[in-house]
């Protein structure tokens, strides 16, 4: 599988077998960073190489769609996505993914944030076996003290109320083997967070440091507001956990409501010290505060477990087989559009 083509069949873009490699680029106002970007990525993996360069543009409002469509009149490895509007970094990756026909895929920034020089070594760790290689960005140096905050609080907040333990300083620059893609196209959701899922797809997987460069053109189109989206993503579509406060107030208030009921109570009958009416009210209201705590955690659970099912994740992904339908299933080449 890891196998070169020939030169030949690389640059034919209406070809009928997988390149080896695809780079999938999400930009969103990129005009100037998309010819420096293919001109480098070309030039690292050299002439020759065996690659597409998918670029999704993100519904840009600069000159990034006819940028791609001049550029890809001269160079057959570029292909392009090109979406109505901007829907967001994710959902351009995750269109990239989908639409990569390579026997890996790699996803990395137009801004060349994520050098260009670092895709030799993901692709060694790749043809050394890793069907899954991540990146973990290091931060010592070119991180920006807002990002580094940010970043950091992202993270700890994604972990503590998500259900995964992303690794800090993970970014959206990863080699996928195309046995990873197809797991990862059995998840029916729209809202992907792809970096909580993917350390939990189980494949073997290999993290390696890289130093991050500056932008190379243009600010970055990462507001603090789509930050706070992906959080929210993040979390509320991998976790059901936020959805189990109501269970656990229920059971935490619950618990001291009936307390409190039990000393209303002993005020009324045996101190006799209530005011008319006290004991009563505090009885309705304890235990109607704690029966609607408790249905609000019933429903939350119920909630929580039809998301689950609307989400439509593979309930398992197969590794391997004996059983000979089940092996073309997962190793069968999909019709090369
Ligand atoms: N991006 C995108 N859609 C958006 C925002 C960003 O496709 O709505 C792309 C952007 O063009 C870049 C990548 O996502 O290729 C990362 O964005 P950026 O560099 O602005 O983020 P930062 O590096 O500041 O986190
Ligand atoms: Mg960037």
């Amino acid at each position: 599988m890891n196998k070169p083509f020939s030169i030949t069949e690389a640059t034919v873009t209406n070809r009928t077998t997988r390149p080896e490699i695809s780079i999938v680029v999400p930009a969103y106002n990129e005009a100037a960073n998309i010819p420096v970007l293919v001109s480098e990525v070309l030039n690292v993996l050299g002439p020759g190489a065996d690659i597409e360069i998918l670029v999704v543009n993100d519904g840009s409002r600069d000159e990034t769609a006819e940028t791609l469509k001049t550029m890809a009149e001269k160079t057959p490895e570029l292909r392009y996505i090109t979406f109505s509007r901007n829907f967001g970094h994710q959902a351009a990756l995750l269109a990239g993914l989908r639409n990569a026909r390579g026997a890996c895929a790699i996803a990395m920034d137009a801004d060349l944030q994520h050098p260009p020089e670092f895709l030799p070594m993901l692709i060694d760790a790749w043809r050394d076996g890793a069907a899954l290689v991540l990146t973990r960005r290091d931060d010592r140096e070119n991180v920006s003290l807002f990002k580094k905050i940010s970043s950091s609080a992202f993270y700890k907040f994604v972990n503590v109320l998500g259900d995964f333990d992303i690794e800090p300083g993970s970014a959206d620059f990863f080699l996928l083997d195309r046995k990873v893609l197809r797991a990862l196209n059995q998840f029916g959701e729209s809202r992907i967070f792809l970096r909580g899922i993917l350390p939990t797809l189980g494949y073997e997987k290999q993290i390696l440091d890289y130093s991050p460069a500056d932008r190379r053109h243009g600010a970055s189109k990462y507001t603090l507001r789509k930050m706070i989206s992906l959080g929210l993503d993040g979390i509320l579509s991998t976790s059901i956990n936020p959805l189990r406060l109501g269970t656990i107030a229920a059971m935490a208030l619950g618990g001291l409501a009936s307390i409190y009921a039990l000393y209303a109570i002993y005020v009324a009958v045996v101190l006799k010290t209530a005011l008319p009416g006290w004991t009563s009210v505090m009885l309705v209201v304890t235990i109607i505060g704690a029966i609607q705590l408790f249905v609000l955690g019933v429903i939350g659970e119920y909630l929580g477990r039809a998301l689950t099912e609307v989400r439509g994740r593979p309930a398992y992904i197969v590794a391997e087989t004996n059983i000979e339908a089940l092996a073309a299933e997962i190793d069968g080449e999909e019709t090369v559009q």
